[in-house]
C-alpha cells in the first residue's frame, strides 16, 4: 500500500481518513506530534522521537490514549506495510473531540491519536543548501512540539518564494532554530548551538550530531550565536528527522561557510553511519 494511517481505532489510507470537525485540532491546534523518517522501511531513532512525543503531550496535560510499546509496534509495523522503503512517519494527539470552547476542563471525548505513513525522502547530504533570515515572532514555548505551526507554514513560504529551503530565525539578532530545523555553526573546530530553552525545539538530530560530536572529541558549545556570527563561521550547517545534517551554504544571498569542509565531511559521514547502523540493527 501507498500510504497507512490510524485515526482513533481507524485503519486506513490516508487520503481516506475522516476527522470530526470537533475534534480540537481543526479550532485550536490543540495539541502536539512528532515524525520519523525511514531509511529501508526503518524509522530513525524511533525510541527519542516517541518518547519526546510523550514529554510534549505531558507538557499540554495531555495523556496519550496509547502505551508506548504499543505506539512503537505500530508506527514500526506500518512503515514495513508500505511500498515505499522511505517514508515518513507522523504521530499525533489532540485534545479530543468537543463543542468547541477554549477551555478543556468540559466534556471531552478523551485524545484523539493520529498516526500515518506516508513515502518521502531525506534531504540528502551531498547538496548545498540556501536559506533567508527573518524575525522569530513566535511565542515563548517553542519547546513544545505544537501542531499550531501557522509561523512555520509562512517562514518555509516565504523561503520558498526566495528560492530558499530553509528560514533561519533570531530574536533581536542572536539565532534560535529554523522553521523546521536546528541549525548549527562550526567555528575554530569547535560546534556551537543554541542551547534547549524555551526558544528552540530541542531536536532530536540535534542531540544525536551533539552526542557524535562529543564522541569524536569535538568540542561542542551550546551558547547561542548572533547572526553576525553565523555569517562569519567556518561553517553552517542545519539537522531535523529529514536532514542529518545539511550543509548551508548561502543565507540571505550571501556565500557562508566552506571553510572547514573536512569537519563538517566528518561529522556528516558519523551522521549516515549512524543512520545505517540503526537501520541494521532494528533489521536484524
Ligand atoms: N526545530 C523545529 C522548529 C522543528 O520543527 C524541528 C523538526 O520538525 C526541529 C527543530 C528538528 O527536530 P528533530 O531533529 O527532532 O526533527
Amino acid at each position: 500500500m501507498e500510504t497507512i494511517a490510524y485515526y482513533n481505532g481507524k485503519i486506513g489510507p490516508l487520503d481516506e481518513m475522516m476527522i470530526p470537525m470537533n475534534d480540537r485540532a481543526c479550532y485550536f491546534a490543540d495539541g502536539v506530534y512528532d515524525a520519523m523518517f525511514t531509511i529501508d522501511h526503518i524509522p530513525l531513532a524511533i525510541d527519542d522521537h516517541l518518547r519526546r512525543f510523550y514529554r510534549s503531550a505531558k507538557k499540554i496535560d495531555i495523556e496519550i490514549p496509547m502505551p508506548f510499546d504499543e505506539l512503537r509496534a505500530m508506527v514500526l509495523d506500518f512503515c514495513r506495510r508500505i511500498d515505499s522503503p522511505d517514508a515518513m512517519a507522523y504521530v499525533q494527539v489532540t485534545r479530543g473531540v468537543g463543542m468547541r470552547a477554549h477551555a478543556y476542563s468540559g466534556a471531552q471525548s478523551g485524545p484523539s491519536l493520529w498516526v500515518w505513513v506516508k513515502p518521502d525522502v531525506l534531504d540528502p547530504m551531498d547538496r548545498e543548501y540556501s536559506c533567508i533570515t527573518m524575525d522569530d515572532t513566535r511565542y515563548l514555548h517553542c519547546d513544545i512540539k505544537t501542531i499550531n505551526l501557522l509561523p512555520a507554514v509562512i517562514y518555509t513560504q516565504r523561503a520558498e518564494e526566495a528560492g530558499c529551503e530553509e528560514t533561519i530565525l533570531h530574536r533581536n539578532g542572536r539565532v534560535t532554530e529554523c522553521a523546521h530545523s536546528n541549525v548549527h555553526i562550526l567555528k575554530d573546530g569547535a560546534l556551537r548551538t543554541a542551547p534547549c530553552d524555551n526558544l528552540i525545539l530541542p531536536g532530536i538530530t540535534r542531540a544525536h550530531r551533539i552526542a557524535q560530536c562529543r564522541e569524536m572529541g569535538i568540542p561542542v558549545i551550546e551558547e547561542a550565536f548572533t547572526v553576525e556570527e553565523m555569517m562569519e563561521a567556518d561553517e553552517v550547517f542545519f539537522t531535523s528527522a529529514s536532514a542529518l545534517c545539511c550543509r548551508i551554504t548561502k543565507i540571505d544571498g550571501k556565500r557562508v561557510g566552506g571553510r572547514d569542509p573536512q569537519l563538517l565531511g566528518r561529522i556528516m559521514k558519523a551522521a549516515w553511519d549512524e543512520a545505517l547502523s540503526e537501520v541494521r540493527a532494528l533489521k536484524a
